[in-house]
């Protein structure tokens, strides 16, 4: 299939990064790239869902990796995958037979899904600061983007997403559903929680949104990014440091940060190469001067991965919590990362040594009792009424094709790119009735 045909279909299908970001897939694939990556490492613990793809969709994973490499003009194919998940391995082998992919094996490490850090693993060079794996010739696909991929030259769009449904429910598995399902009846679907009164991590617990008010919960829908859905005892560690308030963590950080630079020397960014200090953003925070030149916009460095504040810091503060308030604060005053933008190499000596095995890190955070349920197929559901919002993507909000009243049936467009904007199309997951039209378009099934 030619590049401009391929292009032409992910974006009429409205396929974005699966992985998180929602970067829409037509544009990153319009990109010139020497090597292609398919991203099987899902390294937030708790989630099966690549694992439950690559076993289920293998064909479609090895096919949207080839369709891929064709369309960026790359010369390496690498399918990447953490070496725990043999079951998945054994398939992907099959499916590849002899075309010229090759397998990339990775230890259980996190955050070895990251794009920067598994760029660094498979081709041994490091993204500049600031910058996407495109700067070193790359391009990283989820392997749930590519089985979309897939689907949209076959001219079906995204209509629902695969996920894992798991902490404290009845029957833990992974679960398809029509975007803009509630969340809570994926919630149901896998039994229910088993606690009175749960709190909810939607994504995966590093980098998931704690969601602890019942009716915030029960206007929370299925995306495109969708990845986790998460429940845990309210009071949970989880819950008790995504809760924190800026006051209360710089009165913290003021107090307690010892300055150790545990968090800095355990950064996964730092240890491939990037002049980032996480301790001197602590420092200047604690003393409020983050917003002036100097360390304090080195966050805007980080990645949110989590590793110093679940991990790292001896004193139990929130390096990453901070960071993400700093750079809410830089970009609002439109303050811009001054510092440099080489990669030094003497960093990147200690990776090997400090990386974080999940396990470890699973422990450390207080979910190692749920790192071995028993992963059950929940299914595909098939509500009867869906809110799909029309902002599931990086860019601007999709415009709404549709009226109150209008039918339709799964897979029409419902929501288009505005012109010449970065964005992604919508598309109607159930057949029905349009209820309303805002920021979601709710649908009823008729
Ligand atoms: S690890 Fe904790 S105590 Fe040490 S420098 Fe970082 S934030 Fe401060
Ligand atoms: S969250 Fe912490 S460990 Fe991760 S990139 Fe940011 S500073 Fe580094």
């Amino acid at each position: 299939m030619d590049k401009g045909t391929f292009l032409a279909a992910v974006e009429a299908a409205g396929v974005v990064g699966e992985g998180g970001a929602g970067f829409p897939a037509h544009a990153k694939y319009a990109a010139t790239a020497e090597t292609v990556i398919a991203n099987g490492c899902e390294c937030e613990p708790l989630l099966h869902t690549d694992r439950h793809l690559m076993i289920h969709h293998a064909d479609a994973v090895v096919a949207g990796l080839d369709l891929l490499g064709e369309a960026v003009g790359a010369n390496r194919r690498v399918l990447a995958v953490k070496r725990k998940q043999v079951e998945a391995i054994a398939i992907l082998r099959a499916a590849i037979g002899a075309r010229a992919i090759e397998l990339a094996l990775l230890d259980d490490c996190y955050p070895a899904g990251d794009e920067q850090i598994l760029t660094r693993e498979v081709t041994g060079r490091s993204v500049p600061p600031q910058g996407i794996p495109l700067a070193v010739g790359v391009v990283v696909a989820n392997v749930g983007t590519l089985v979309s991929a897939v689907a949209a030259t076959e001219g079906r769009p995204v209509v629902a997403k695969t996920f894992t449904v798991t902490g404290d429910v009845a029957r833990p598995g992974v679960v398809t559903a029509p975007l803009g399902t509630p969340l809570a009846d994926c919630l149901a679907a896998a039994g229910g929680a088993t606690l009175d009164d749960p709190i909810f991590v939607v994504g995966g617990p590093m980098m998931g949104r704690v969601v602890d008010d019942p009716a915030k919960f029960a206007a929370e829908v299925v995306t495109k990014t969708t990845g986790g859905l998460i429940a845990l005892p309210r009071g949970h560690h989880l819950h008790l440091n995504a809760t924190l308030g800026v006051d209360h963590m710089r009165a913290r950080a003021e107090a307690a940060c010892i300055q150790c630079r545990l968090c800095s020397d355990l950064c996964p960014r730092q240890l491939i190469g990037h002049p980032f200090e996480t301790h001197r953003v602590m420092r200047a925070f604690a003393s409020g001067r983050e917003l002036e030149p100097g360390d304090g916009r080195q966050a805007l460095l980080c990645c949110d991965c989590g590793v110093c504040e679940h991990f790292a810091c001896p004193m139990g503060l929130a390096p990453r919590r901070i960071n993400q308030a700093v750079k809410r604060a830089l970009r609002a005053g439109d303050l811009k990362y001054e510092g440099s933008r080489e990669i030094e190499d003497a960093r990147t000596e200690w990776r090997e040594p400090r990386r974080v095995p999940v396990r470890r890190l699973a422990d450390r955070i207080g979910i190692g009792a749920y790192m071995d349920l028993p992963e059950h197929d929940l299914g595909r559901l098939a509500p009867t009424r869906v809110a799909v919002p029309l902002s599931q993507h990086i860019g601007r909000p999709a415009e709404p094709l549709v009226a109150v009243g209008d039918r339709v049936r799964v897979g029409d467009p419902i929501g288009a790119i505005p012109k010449g904007a970065l964005g992604a199309r919508i598309h109607a997951s159930i057949d029905g009735r349009v209820e309303s039209v805002g920021a979601a378009i709710v649908l009823a099934a008729v």
